[in-house]
């Protein structure tokens, strides 16, 4: 293990913006040790995107949400337990959906759970609209196979905006084609329930399904608060803009930023080799995922927080499960000496 600090940006050789495939070996030299610096400043869009080739669905479905979600912000539709199901929703879906179960547990297998467990946490996964598990998996996959590096999916060393949403928007034949995906996630295409959400999506139905349950229980309690059918369905709209709606988008910058904020902004543990950060406000954040530099370094590890001080609730929720015989062989990171518990 090395605790090496990330040499400052300044240091490093700017080059143009050119794809990494034109560009000599030996065209990024750090001028403190005369060797290669670990990645380029700059780089093209990934190896195989074009730019005009645009996922309409993704784009008018993201565009959609975040203005579905702005009455959010009415006064008739503002409430308290409305602006509470922010923090519970995050954690419910976000934490336990995106972070634990498609990224340390489908992604990185850092830890075991029953099939059934695995499939209900990849149920909440799916109520965020982030895809797939496999089609999540195989991005994320390719992002450590190359990160930082040309065919890097969401690399914010294209640009800041790139690397936290434009990526989504345009075809990447390597990671949303059928091909892709069985080369990223042969693990996962073995299992029946996911390899069927490649070829029909009725898992989409989980979203509004999600939000229907929510709106049921805000019109119950706003029945049993205010004892009218009006505050009722005050309540009930409320719950849907704001613990729906708005915790969707929410959820998702959260998501983004692990990609953008943490391959930009923060401090190094570790030399990995590309531009990876610990970002202790997406880590506040995200639940732990903005350990990210942590993470490039032992990508298995269940913990992404390695130091006392990093603290890290989706790991926190995995020793739990541990705790509970739900959870078992859960990958720590090498510098804490015994690799699984
Ligand atoms: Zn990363
Ligand atoms: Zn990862």
């Amino acid at each position: 293990m090395t605790t090496t600090a990330s040499r400052p940006a300044e240091t490093l050789v700017r080059t143009p913006k050119v794809a990494a495939r034109d560009v000599p070996p030996d065209a990024f030299i750090d001028p403190e040790t005369g060797g290669p610096s670990s990645v380029a400043r700059t780089l093209a869009l990934p190896e195989g995107v074009q730019p005009y080739t645009y996922r309409w669905h993704v784009i008018i479905a993201i565009a959609l949400i975040h203005l579905a979600a702005i009455p959010a912000f009415f006064p008739q539709f503002f409430s308290w337990t409305g602006v509470a199901l922010i923090p519970i929703g995050v954690y419910f879906f976000g934490c336990l959906g995106i972070n634990l179960c498609y990224h340390r547990l489908l992604t990185h297998r850092g830890f075991v759970v029953p099939k059934w467990i695995e499939h209900g946490f990849a149920m909440l996964a799916l109520c965020n609209l982030q895809g797939t598990p496999a089609s999540w998996v195989a991005a994320h996959r390719r992002h450590h196979q190359h990160a930082d590096h040309e065919p890097d999916p969401h690399s914010p060393l294209v640009h800041f905006l790139w690397g936290h949403i434009l990526w989504l928007f345009v075809s990447n034949p390597h990671v949303d084609t059928k091909e892709g995906i069985e080369k990223y996630c042969v693990d996962l295409m073995r299992d029946p329930v996911y390899k069927s959400m490649e070829n029909n999506r009725a898992w989409l139905l989980l979203y509004p399904l999600s939000a229907l349950i929510i709106m049921a229980a805000g019109f119950g309690l706003g029945y049993w608060m205010t004892g009218t059918t009006a505050g009722a369905w005050q309540l009930s709209l409320s719950w849907l803009f704001w613990g729906v709606l708005l915790r969707t988008v929410v959820v998702w910058h959260i998501t983004w930023s692990v990609n953008s904020i943490t391959h930009m902004f923060g401090y190094r543990n570790y030399e990995t080799g590309e531009d990876s950060r610990n970002n202790w406000l997406v880590a506040l954040l995200s639940g732990g995922e903005g350990w990210h530099n942590n993470h490039h370094a032992d990508q298995r590890s269940a913990a992404h927080g390695h130091k006392w001080w990093e603290i890290d609730p989706t790991y926190l929720t995995i020793l739990f499960l541990r705790k509970t015989g739900i959870a078992r062989d859960l990958v720590q990171p090498r510098s804490w000496g015994q690799r699984k518990v």
